[in-house]
């Protein structure tokens, strides 16, 4: 028989920012359904209107467009397919698998106090499950009145529920790829709210709905609708349809061990690019989380997940977010960067520091400082703090950094004067013949290299860490440098 076609989705519900978690769900079901020539479809569940968030739907489009996600056809969105989901609804009215029920918020709570109170299971009491099988007519009346009503499933555990008959108790089973068989008791299941008063479907039903009406074939998402599923799986039962594969995957957590959140640190996908992780960067890195290779690789593109990413060997363990981890891969893809592209990336961090006075910089010198410091960028908001003394006239530090070591702020001041002296000499200011004449210079001194080269760098660069005081001198030129050195003499008095 042939194999339908895999077909995978992403169904994020618009009520903020796409999150890391939500970047990893869209990644494996992409790379699931890629390396099996399948396509990998979107959809927006925005039935809940009171969590709705305007602009968030546009903004996953754009994190996930930023990310190359790239989705097939165009996104379905549940908001817009209200009749569906009430023809279904009706459908299982008609077949006795749902009800309506017109209980008012007071009752469901008093009903809910009353449970609690009582060590049950808090759950609908089913008091309109009787009302419409005993009293037709009274439905009738309450809908033909306008009385507010939801559509609740009628989940099958009774011996009265004619659908079921044998079924009794019998326990909701799944196959999940990642947990295994799972086994849930059919009485603690809720009758589910299908329909909700506002006329919107809940996500648990639309999620079957829409999962079926795209023939979706693998729902990858989160472990936390794992609790979800068997109310999924009733209703494919109750519809007649088969249920996809499952496979929950497990949370991404902080450093505390606890899910991810906010209070953890970034969260959101937006963030990441804001802070200047590369999009194939952060994609690498989560690919990572909660799954490996089982080999030594760690650098991977998109085209080498597709090929080598096993949905069998999916963790069931939280994977710790290491921002470390993250940091070292970035910095790994920001070193593969030609000049001009990693000077085009860095150019928005400086000018949102600098505005206007970026202008006062020719290309070439800001293409030169960036290109100095990336070696050392693990992301490209680093450029800032990074490249500030290329970027002030007047440097802040203390004086005492300029002493190396055991020297004192007199032997600093002298050796700074005569590298002054010396580096007035040289004609050709590059790089490399500073390094050449400035260390033949120590060496005919019989100066080491440390009580030279220390202050000379800080006087260049007023930084405990920097790049090299010729690479500095190359980049500043002779008379910004020579100009450095003398300020750093004057501290020195
Ligand atoms: N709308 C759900 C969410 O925001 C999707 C759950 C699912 O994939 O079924 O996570």
């Amino acid at each position: 028989m042939k194999q339908p076609k895999i077909r995978t989705r992403m169904a994020p519900s618009p009520t903020g920012m796409l999150h890391i978690g939500g970047l990893r769900t869209a990644l494996y079901n992409y790379l699931f359904a890629k390396q099996n020539d399948g396509e990998f479809l979107l959809r927006i569940e925005d039935t809940d209107r009171a969590r709705f968030v305007p602009g968030a739907k546009e903004k996953i489009f754009e994190m996930l467009t930023w990310a190359d996600l790239n989705w097939d056809g165009e996104p379905a969105i549940q908001s817009e397919r209200l009749e569906v989901y009430q023809k279904y609804a009706q459908q299982l009215i008609d077949e006795d698998k749902a009800y309506y029920c017109f209980c008012t918020s007071e009752e469901l709570e008093e009903m809910r106090a009353s449970q609690q109170k009582n060590n049950l299971l808090v759950m609908y009491n089913r008091k309109c499950k009787e009302l419409n099988e005993k009293h037709k007519d009274i439905v009738e009346k309450n809908l033909a009145d306008g009385k507010p009503y939801v559509i609740r499933m009628k989940v099958p555990y009774y011996d009265t529920d004619k659908i079921l008959g044998k079924d009794k108790e019998r326990p909701v089973k799944f196959k999940d790829l990642v947990w295994g068989d799972l086994s849930f008791y059919r009485y603690a299941i809720d009758d589910q709210i299908l329909i909700k008063s506002d006329g919107f479907p809940t996500y648990h039903f639309a999620v079957v709905v829409d999962d079926h009406e795209m023939e979706i074939t693998h729902i990858m998402r989160g472990e936390e609708w794992l609790p979800s599923t068997p109310k999924h799986i009733l209703l494919y039962q109750a519809f007649g349809w088969t249920p996809p594969v499952y496979c929950h995957l497990p949370n991404i957590l902080g450093e505390n061990k606890k899910k991810l959140s906010k209070r953890t640190g970034d969260v959101s996908v937006e963030d990441f690019k804001n802070k200047g992780y590369l999009p194939e960067a952060l994609i690498n890195y989560i690919a990572l989380l909660g799954w490996n290779p089982g080999t030594e690789q760690e650098i991977f593109s998109l085209e080498e997940l597709i090929k080598q990413f096993d949905v069998n060997k999916l963790h069931k363990s939280g994977a710790i977010f290491d921002y470390k981890k993250l940091d070292n891969i970035n910095g790994q893809y920001l070193r593969k960067l030609p000049a001009k592209q990693l000077f085009d990336f860095c150019l928005p961090y400086l000018a949102e520091i600098y505005g206007d006075a970026l202008q006062n910089y020719s290309d070439e010198y800001m293409t030169k400082v960036i290109s100095l410091e990336q070696e050392r960028l693990k992301k490209l908001s680093d450029i800032v703090g990074a490249t500030q003394f290329f970027f002030s006239d007047i440097l802040e530090y203390d004086a005492q950094l300029l002493i190396w070591k055991k020297a004192n702020a007199t032997e600093t001041k002298k050796k700074l004067m005569e590298t002054k002296k010396k580096l007035m000499e040289i004609k050709k200011w590059e790089r490399d013949t500073l390094e050449k004449e400035m260390l033949s210079f120590i060496k005919e001194k019989n100066y080491t290299n440390g009580e030279v080269l220390w202050p000379l760098r800080v006087a260049l660069s007023g930084q405990q860490n920097s790049p090299g005081p010729f690479e500095i001198m190359g980049v500043l030129g002779k008379n910004e440098s020579l100009r450095r050195v003398e300020s750093a003499i004057a501290m020195l008095c």
